[in-house]
């Protein structure tokens, strides 16, 4: 399973998972020229993605979704709440499932994972491969990471988690104090010490990669968040790598390697 990020942050989110010849779009957040332009940066023929699984409605996850299916034939997958909350979806054909169900797309499994996050019925996913066995989740907009999602995304090859904010920044940032309650609050966005915990508690010896999405712009930086995060990562068995998702750029490809049953599987014909 190889996944590539196109683009992550408050100005668009979209994520390419491929696995075989099953391609799958996570968001479409920007217009569908841009993700024309990205897929193609990164050898991918628009018309070759089968389908688009929207997280939630707000703008910065869905902008591109309907001109991008009826321009190159994908099928759009959202929560009814996701559906309804933005215009364009009405009449796009959207088909809908619950927060908490497993989705089939051709080589994809993808199960989704309610979250946390100031929209109608937001969701994280975590997709596997059915031919290789990798997993991947991705989990960004949310404020708090519930039970449930700390769950789901325990046993994976590849974690793609929001590192939206350091939360000195935010607070000594030029945001209104409103909007920083807002994105500090239960239903707004994580903070790279709450990713970094997350990551401390989920890691295991043979996760892949972690890749920090939806950085702010202004209350974040890369470097930063990297080292909260890999600082954490460091008093685990993590071996893999760190990476963040980048706002105007593809990022990528980060590969799941599925070696979580085969290490399993040692281990007890060890013992
Ligand atoms: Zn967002
Ligand atoms: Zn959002």
């Amino acid at each position: 399973m190889r996944i590539w990020s196109l683009g992550s942050g408050s100005k668009g989110n979209a994520l390419l998972v491929e696995c075989g010849d099953t391609r799958v779009l996570v968001d479409a957040g920007f217009p569908a020229r841009t993700l024309s332009t990205r897929l193609t940066a990164i050898g991918v023929a628009p018309g070759s993605v089968s389908a688009c699984v929207m997280t939630h409605e707000h703008i910065d996850h869905v902008r591109g979704a309907a001109g991008a299916a009826k321009r190159w034939g994908w099928s759009l997958h959202a929560t009814p709440g996701t559906a309804g909350g933005y215009g364009e979806l009405a009449d796009a054909g959207v088909a809908h499932f619950e927060a908490g169900a497993t989705l089939s797309i051709g080589r994809a499994e993808l199960t989704t994972v309610r979250t946390s996050h100031d929209a109608s019925d937001p969701i994280g996913l975590v997709v596997t491969d059915r031919a290789s066995g990798a997993r991947a989740a991705i989990v960004y907009d949310l404020g708090v990471v519930t039970a449930e999602v700390r769950e789901s995304v325990r046993d994976v090859d590849v974690l793609v988690i929001e590192a939206n904010h350091d939360e000195g920044m935010l607070r000594g940032g030029p945001y209104p104090r409103y909007l920083q309650n807002r994105i500090a609050s239960r239903t707004g966005h994580l903070s790279n010490r709450a990713a970094a915990a997350l990551c401390a508690d989920v890691a295991h010896g043979a996760l892949n990669h972690v890749v920090l999405a939806h950085l702010s712009e202004t209350n974040n930086d890369h470097g930063l968040a990297t080292q909260t995060v890999s600082r954490a990562l460091g008093r685990t068995r993590f071996t893999g790598r760190v990476s963040t998702a980048a706002q105007h750029g593809p990022v990528g490809p980060f590969c799941a390697k599925h070696s979580r049953t085969t290490a399993r599987v040692e281990q007890l014909t060890l013992f």
